[in-house]
């Protein structure tokens, strides 16, 4: 975790004469009203190249948050369900955080195929359709295609932090 956490960290980064934050922007929207030569593109490849070789797969999840009237829920930050529910974790954040409270907040994570791209699927056939992309991106060098979605690749915060 960074010192002051991750809210203090990016405002300390976006906070700079330079970076005009755009919310609910796709780049689509405005890239033909920001000249440039070089653009940093951190969204999906595959949507970038209008799904050329098809849709690339992902896992995704759907949230289920609790709050107990209990200072302690579970013996550990997370613990990983992976055979016997339909949740695969559940994750109690006042031992990330350190937070002191009498109640505690807790999250379920179930997983499903549809939804919000969190986690690239790592099988063969799934990498055969990134490299086809990955072609196409080293065809564009005017565009640096960086993180997990650019690159179809899982990282943890401190790969793309550091
Ligand atoms: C569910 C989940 C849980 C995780 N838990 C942990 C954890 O506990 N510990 C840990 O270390 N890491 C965790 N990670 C990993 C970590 O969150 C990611 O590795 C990290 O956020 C990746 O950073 P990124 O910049 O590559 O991508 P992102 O953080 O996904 O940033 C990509 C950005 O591009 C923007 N974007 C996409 N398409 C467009 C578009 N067309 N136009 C404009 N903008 C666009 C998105 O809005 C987003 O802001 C987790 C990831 C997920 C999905």
């Amino acid at each position: 975790m960074p010192l002051h956490g991750f809210t203090r960290l990016f405002e300390n980064m976006l906070n700079h004469p330079n970076i005009k934050v755009m919310l609910n922007t796709d780049y689509r929207e405005i890239e033909k009203a920001i000249p440039c030569q070089e653009i940093v593109y951190t969204g999906p490849v595959d949507e970038f190249f209008d799904y050329h070789y098809g849709k690339l797969p992902y896992r995704s999840l759907d949230f289920y948050h609790e709050t107990h009237n209990t200072q302690v829920f579970e013996p550990a930050p997370v613990i990983n369900y992976p055979n016997q529910h339909l949740y695969t974790r559940v994750t109690e954040f006042k031992y990330l955080t350190g937070q002191e409270h009498s109640k505690t907040n807790i999250v379920y994570k179930f997983p499903k195929a549809e939804g919000d791209p969190y986690y690239p699927v790592p099988r063969p056939v799934n990498q055969e359709i990134y490299k086809q992309y990955k072609a196409l991106v080293d065809a564009t060098p005017e565009i640096y295609f960086v993180g997990r979605l650019a690159t179809y690749k899982y990282y943890n915060m401190d790969q793309c932090v550091s």
